[in-house]
C-alpha cells in the first residue's frame, strides 16, 4: 500500500537528480534570505554556485542546535512573517528553546509525509487513530494529526495522561491505532493488566506508532506480545518538522527516511567526515522542501546507521536503523562509555522485569539501576528476588563491563512520564 507510489518507489538516479535540484535551490534561498546562513557560508568560503553535485554537500557548514538557539526566535526565517502559519518549539533541557516555523505549504508537506508513513503500515480511511502525544508546542501530536486527517482516518486527539480515560476511549470508539511514546505505552499496558483488560479480547487495537524517545527491539517485542499488536518505529525531530522523517514499513527492518524531503548523511561525530555506509555515526539532515525555514546539514546528535541494501516493500528511500542513542545521552562510569539504551535492552530481555526503570549515577564509579519487577515476583519468595537481582547484575555487567548496583522495586514505584521519559538521573552534576 502506497500513498504516493511514484515518489516512494522512484529510481535512485532520478531521486538524486531531484535532490540536487532541491539542494541547489535551498542553498540559494538560505544564502539570499537568511543573513546567518550567508555569514556561515562566507566564513566557510563556499558560494551557492559551488554546489554542482551532491558530493559538494560536504563543502557546506553544519548547522547545530546552538545556531538555532542563537538565532531564536526569528533569525533563521527565510520567508516574510506574513507567510508563516505555524510555530513549534522544542524545549530541550537547557537554555532557550528552538523555534521552527511552517508556511501553509510546509504544514501540508509534513502531513503528506505522515500520510505516506501511515498508509505504508496499513492504516486506511476506516481506521481510528488515538493520538496520545502531547498537543501544543511539541510537534508530535499536531503533525501526526494533520497527516492522519489527510489519509481520512478518524483522529481522536486524546493527548497523554488520564490513563483510565484512554482505555475507555479505545473501547468506546474502537481505536485501531495509537500514536504514543514507548514509556507511556508500557505504563498503559500495565494499567490494562491491572484492570484485567485483555487487549485482544476487549479492544480493537491493531497497531501502535511509537517514537519521540529511544527504545529497544526488546521493548518492541514486549509490547507486541502483551498487546497483540504491530508496533512501528517512528522517528522525527522538531527541527525537521517533527514526526514523519523516517518510519518503518511492514518489514520492520529499519525506517525509510524520506529522501526526497531530507538529505541524509551519517558522519563521525568527532571528525565530521562521512561514515562508510552501514556504520554507526551521527545523523545529519538537510531539509530539501521547507519554505519557511530551510536547515542545512543539521547535526541531530542522534546515532544511527544506514541499512545497506534494498527493502522488499519496494520503496527506494534508504533505511536508517533504530536510534542507538543520542550523542548527549552517553554517560561515563569508571571510564566506560555507556548508553541508557544498552541497559534497557538487557532489562527488557529479562523475564520478570516490568516496564519502568531508572539509572542513577552516584559517583565516578558507582551507578544504580532501579527497576520495577512483576508483582508476582515482588510478592513471592526472597530467594526468587535475589536470583533475579543477581541475574540482572550479571547480564548488565556482560553488556556494559561495569558492575552496577541493582534495586528491585514494586510496580508503580517509579515516576511515569507522559512525554519523554527521564531515564538517567545524574547526581554528579546536580
Ligand atoms: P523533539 O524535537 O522534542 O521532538 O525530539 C526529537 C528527538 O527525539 C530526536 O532527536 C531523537 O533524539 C528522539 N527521538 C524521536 N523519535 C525517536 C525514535 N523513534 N527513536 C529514538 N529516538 C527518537
Ligand atoms: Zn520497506
Amino acid at each position: 500500500m502506497f500513498w504516493q507510489k511514484e515518489i516512494e518507489t522512484i529510481g535512485r538516479e532520478p531521486l538524486e537528480q531531484l535532490q540536487l535540484e532541491r539542494l541547489k535551490q535551498i542553498v540559494r534561498r538560505a544564502y539570499k534570505n537568511v543573513p546567518a546562513y550567508a555569514d556561515k557560508f562566507i566564513e566557510s568560503g563556499v558560494k551557492p554556485k559551488d554546489i554542482t553535485s551532491l558530493a559538494d554537500l560536504g563543502k557546506l557548514p553544519f548547522t547545530t542546535r546552538e545556531d538555532l538557539r542563537e538565532n531564536y526566535p526569528f533569525g533563521l526565517l527565510a520567508m516574510p512573517k506574513e507567510q508563516i502559519v505555524r510555530l513549534h518549539t522544542s524545549s530541550g533541557t537547557t537554555g532557550k528553546p528552538k523555534a521552527i516555523f511552517f508556511t501553509r505549504k510546509d504544514v501540508d508537506q509534513a502531513a503528506e509525509l505522515i500520510a505516506r508513513c501511515l498508509v505504508m503500515t496499513g492504516t486506511k480511511k476506516d481506521d481510528v487513530l488515538q493520538n496520545i502525544m502531547t498537543y501544543g508546542l511539541f510537534t508530535g501530536a499536531l503533525v501526526m494529526h494533520y497527516g492522519a486527517e489527510k489519509v481520512g482516518v478518524l483522529v481522536i486527539p486524546a493527548g497523554p495522561g488520564n490513563t483510565e480515560r484512554q482505555i475507555s476511549l479505545m473501547q468506546d470508539f474502537k481505536t485501531t491505532a495509537i500514536h504514543v511514546t514507548p514509556s507511556y505505552l508500557l505504563y498503559l499496558a500495565n494499567v490494562m493488566q491491572k484492570k484485567r483488560i485483555n487487549p485482544t479480547r476487549d479492544l480493537s487495537l491493531k497497531r501502535a506508532y511509537l517514537g519521540a524517545e529511544p527504545y529497544s527491539e526488546e521493548t518492541r517485542k514486549k509490547i507486541e506480545e502483551s498487546l497483540g499488536i504491530d508496533v512501528y518505529n517512528s522517528y522525527g525531530l522538531t527541527e525537521m518538522n517533527g514526526p514523519g522523517v523516517a518510519f518503518e514499513c511492514k518489514e520492520k527492518k529499519g525506517m525509510h527516511l524520506w529522501e526526497d524531503n531530507f538529505l541524509l548523511e551519517v558522519i563521525d561525530p568527532e571528525t565530521g567526515q562521512n561514515m562508510p555506509e552501514g556504520e554507526v555515526g551521527e545523523l545529519v539532515l538537510t531539509t530539501l522542501c521547507r519554505e519557511a525555514m530551510p536547515i542545512i546539514r543539521y547535526r541531530t546528535r542522534d546515532l544511527t546507521r544506514i541499512i545497506p541494501g534494498a527493502c522488499s516493500c519496494g520503496r527506494t528511500h534508504r533505511r536508517i536503523s533504530r536510534i542507538i542513542g543520542r550523542a548527549d545521552d552517553m554517560f561515563i562510569v569508571r571510564g566506560v562509555n555507556i548508553f541508557p539504551q544498552q541497559i534497557e535492552r538487557v532489562l527488557m530481555g529479562v523475564r520478570g522485569v516490568a516496564q519502568n526503570y531508572q539509572i542513577i549515577l552516584e559517583s565516578y564509579d558507582q551507578m544504580t539501576v532501579m527497576v520495577e519487577i512483576m508483582k508476582d515476583i515482588f510478592d513471592g519468595s526472597l530467594e526468587h528476588m535475589l536470583n533475579l537481582k543477581s541475574d540482572i547484575v550479571n547480564k548488565l555487567r556482560a553488556e556494559i563491563l561495569v558492575t552496577p548496583k541493582v534495586e528491585l522495586l514494586e510496580p508503580g514505584t517509579l515516576p511515569v512520564s507522559e512525554g519523554k521519559a527521564k531515564r538517567v538521573i545524574d547526581k554528579r552534576t546536580l
